[in-house]
């Protein structure tokens, strides 16, 4: 009988995976397929990092070379999948060779969702070549506009900056990283950015990019020397779809993150999974790395529900974000000393269900670890106590 596990994806979520299941005692054939070059990486250092220049694509990566073929990881780079058959339990790559597998993980993430429009000074970040392709190009004095308010445009347009670039950011809603933030947190977002000298426009629309400047739909015009474009991410579900699995804004899983194929399990940026009822995707590391693991042990037969907390974070100039839970109509604001924040979400009951935290450097990460465990002690809590600088969370925890 075929033993063979293969994974589609080389990046966070199938690279953890795959050590996942050596750490766990799989010794059989485990197949590991990426469309880019590189050995698996995370991609939080391509806005920060990499961009700067600080950061080289071996300190990103999951392991090297020698560690995979310790672990008789079969790497297969630069040869994507092209054609999934799950009623026979096989795959084709685009080199035309087919593999059969016992199990299969689909990690296949997703890639920058681009303007209508190719131009040749527009610029994309998802993979590490793109991120060296902009950095060529942020040189001092450049004249730089994003397109799009989001993380990963905000994290290009702080970087920048740092480099001495002259950065506008244009925002289509009306404030900044909406879908994933509190108001709150967005203004401070958006008074750090004005305060560090980038020209951030909300409400605003692009018609169209040309070699010398953005064009908007209201009809100004913004001189720049190119264009970062941070417009969301559009995930890879063409070949499960193409295969028959069932799909929706991304792979459709049940709680151990098995597809509606048998054998086949999803996980990362492209899995849409239920959380709190309702279908959705998580772009974070976090989400990457825990989905890769927790896959890998469902792929060895262990039917484990995934039930993670979902966090992220993001850091611009020398701020940290970072975040827990869900955002909820009740919250409950803490101002800390250092001129950070803390913002506890809360239920009708009071009881934690998410909470963000942006402070300088890495400050806010410990009240946010405290935060994941009010969540899940789910226990009613003081607002007034919450509020209070002096009131430690690790008290409240306590009870
Ligand atoms: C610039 C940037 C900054 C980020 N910063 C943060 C941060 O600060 N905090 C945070 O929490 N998260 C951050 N994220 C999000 C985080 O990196 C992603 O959630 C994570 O990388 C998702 O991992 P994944 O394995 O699901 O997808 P990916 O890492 O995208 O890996 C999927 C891989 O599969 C490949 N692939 C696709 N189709 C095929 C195929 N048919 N055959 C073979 N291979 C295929 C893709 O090319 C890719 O290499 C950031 C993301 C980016 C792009």
């Amino acid at each position: 009988m075929n033993q063979t596990l293969i994974i589609v994806g080389a990046g966070h979520a199938g690279g953890r995976a795959a050590l996942t299941l050596r750490e766990e005692g799989y010794s059989g054939r485990l197949i590991l397929i990426g469309d880019e070059a590189h050995l698996p990486y995370e991609r939080p250092p391509l806005s920060k990092g990499v961009l700067q220049g600080s950061t080289d694509l071996a300190e990103c990566s999951l392991c090297d070379s020698a560690r995979l073929a310790a672990l008789g990881i079969e790497h297969i780079a630069g040869n994507p999948a092209s054609r999934l058959d799950p009623q026979h339990h096989r795959l084709q790559l685009a080199d035309g060779q087919w593999l059969t597998y016992a199990g299969l993980l689909l990690a296949t993430g997703g890639r920058a969702r681009r303007l209508p429009q190719e131009q040749a000074n527009v610029f994309y970040l998802r993979t590490h070549d793109e991120a060296l392709a902009l950095r060529n190009e942020l040189k001092p004095g450049a004249r730089l506009v994003v397109v799009g308010g989001g993380f990963i445009g905000l994290e290009v347009a702080a970087t920048a900056r740092g480099l001495g670039c002259e950065v506008t950011v244009l925002e289509a809603g009306p404030r900044l990283a909406a879908r994933a933030l509190p108001p709150m947190i967005s203004e401070a977002l958006l008074a750090l950015h004005r305060q560090q000298g980038v020209d951030v426009h909300l409400n605003v629309a692009l018609e169209c990019v040309h070699a010398d400047a953005v064009q908007l739909v209201d009809g100004q015009r913004v001189p720049c020397d190119l264009v970062a474009v941070g417009i969301g991410m559009q995930p890879n579900i063409e070949l499960a779809a193409a295969g028959g699995l069932e799909v929706g804004q991304g792979i459709r899983v049940d709680a151990c993150l098995r597809t509606s194929a048998p054998d086949i399990y999803a996980a990362g940026d492209v899995c849409e999974f239920r959380l709190g009822g309702v279908y959705q995707r998580q772009e974070t590391w976090r989400n990457a790395e825990a989905q890769g693991r927790h896959a890998a042990l469902n792929l060895l037969g262990k039917e484990l529900p995934f039930e993670r907390v979902p966090g992220f974070w993001s850091d611009q100039f020398d701020w940290g974000l970072h975040s827990v839970g869900a955002m909820t109509a009740r919250s409950v604001s803490r101002a800390l000393p250092d001129g950070g924040l803390l913002l506890f979400c809360l239920d009708t009951n009071a009881r934690l269900q998410g909470a963000f935290g942006w402070a300088p450097g890495n400050r806010a990460a410990r009240d946010i670890k405290l935060c994941e465990r009010l969540i899940t002690a789910s226990i009613a809590l003081d607002v007034a106590s919450l509020a209070d600088a002096d009131t430690s969370l690790k008290h409240l925890l306590r009870g």
